[in-house]
């Protein structure tokens, strides 16, 4: 019989599993406080479980890390980049990028291994999609940053929001990634508020509908890179299936759903999507829908030929935008030297 990953249920979830097995629910609770309160990765920690019940949920449950540390990159900025080994031996990636002047703490972590997305600036796409994450595994990294950070020199932080803009889409993950979501976000859980918790996506049109319809409180990102079709088209092969007229009307439904401001990611890549032109084209795009821009500078990734822009072209394209009374700031980089910025996550351990 396969083992309970007690990690890829909700409380409530793990309450029902645990009157399922002919327990107390409130086992459930104190289970749970255990893992995300005290990091418990063991049932011998839970001291205020008789033995004989931590034997038998031994036997059926565990809760020990799906993930093992495999290496940790520190950068000088305090970036730190975490290399983790699943169970099949496969690999994903995590960063903690503390901003201790704002007290502010945040990881950026994966949803799938590999992509199947294909952008082609991004390194993440280069091996394909192998699986989905579970959320056990997701739930895992944040866990596992947790425990060595505060090992490592941070003391206890304590994360105070989580993107999902590592490994991966999480759209087409959704079930696995809204568990996780719940789990972050349950007072009793990680306890991090939905308005600090930020989802990234390609554009996946359905999917944002959906996610719309739940009115959930959290940041919804779409990365958009373009100004129009032709030049998303090239960048992002799934803009061939949601071209941006379709995506725009999606996220205007979310915004009108949840009430939320949206949040446009756009890679700026040099001589590509960064003129003065494309800027007023990507303002009357976005004009009149409530939004605000992140400006990413490509990271450029060793095998792509595309290139990052000079600090003035990046500034003028900000400019214009705040000309045209569009929000926005540029994305200050973390993690070079380590391979920690956008888009630069790859599993290069993999065989292959
Ligand atoms: N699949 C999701 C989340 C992962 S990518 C998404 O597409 O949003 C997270 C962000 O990193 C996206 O905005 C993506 O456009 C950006 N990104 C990918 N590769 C990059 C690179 N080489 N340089 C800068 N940003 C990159």
């Amino acid at each position: 019989m396969k083992k309970q990953d007690l990690k890829s249920l909700s409380r409530k979830e793990m309450k029902e599993w645990f009157v399922e097995e002919g327990y107390p629910a409130y086992r459930a609770e104190q289970v749970f406080n255990w893992i995300y309160r005290h990091g418990a990765d063991d049932f011998a920690a839970m001291q205020n479980i008789p033995a004989a019940l931590r034997g038998e949920l031994e036997e059926k449950a565990y809760v020990k890390s799906n993930l093992a540390p495999e290496e940790a990159l520190y950068a000088e900025d305090g970036t730190v980049k975490f290399l983790w080994k699943m169970t099949d031996g496969h690999f994903i990636e995590s960063v903690f990028l503390p901003y201790p002047e704002e007290k502010r703490y945040s990881i950026c972590i994966s949803s799938q291994v590999g992509c199947a997305m294909n952008c082609s600036f991004c390194a993440t796409a280069r091996g394909g999609l192998v699986r989905n994450l579970t959320t056990g595994e997701i739930v895992d990294q944040v866990l596992g940053i947790q425990r060595e950070i505060s090992r490592e020199k941070y003391g206890q932080p304590g994360i105070t929001n989580v993107v999902f803009m590592g490994m991966g889409e999480p759209l087409a993950n959704l079930p696995a990634v809204l568990k996780a979501i719940e789990i972050l976000n349950d007072e009793k859980g990680f306890n991090i508020g939905m308005r600090r918790i930020t989802l990234s996506t390609c554009g996946l049109v359905p999917e944002i509908r959906e996610l719309a319809r739940m009115d959930l409180q959290l940041v919804l990102a779409v990365s958009l890179n373009g100004p129009n079709n032709q030049i998303r088209n090239k960048l992002m092969p799934i803009n061939k299936k949601y071209p941006i007229e379709e995506l725009l009307e999606a996220v205007k439904y979310y915004i009108d759903k949840t009430g939320r401001r949206v949040s446009f990611e756009y890679i700026l890549i040099d001589k590509l999507n960064d003129s003065p032109e494309q800027a007023r084209e990507l303002a009357d795009l976005l004009q009149g829908i409530l939004c605000h821009i992140n400006l990413i500078p490509l990271n450029p990734v060793r095998e792509f030929a595309y290139g990052r822009p000079a600090g003035d072209s990046i500034n003028r394209f900000r400019e214009i935008l705040l000309a045209e009374g569009i929000e926005c700031t540029v994305r200050q980089e973390r993690g070079t030297g380590i391979e920690a910025a956008c888009g630069q996550l790859r599993h290069l351990r993999n065989k292959g």
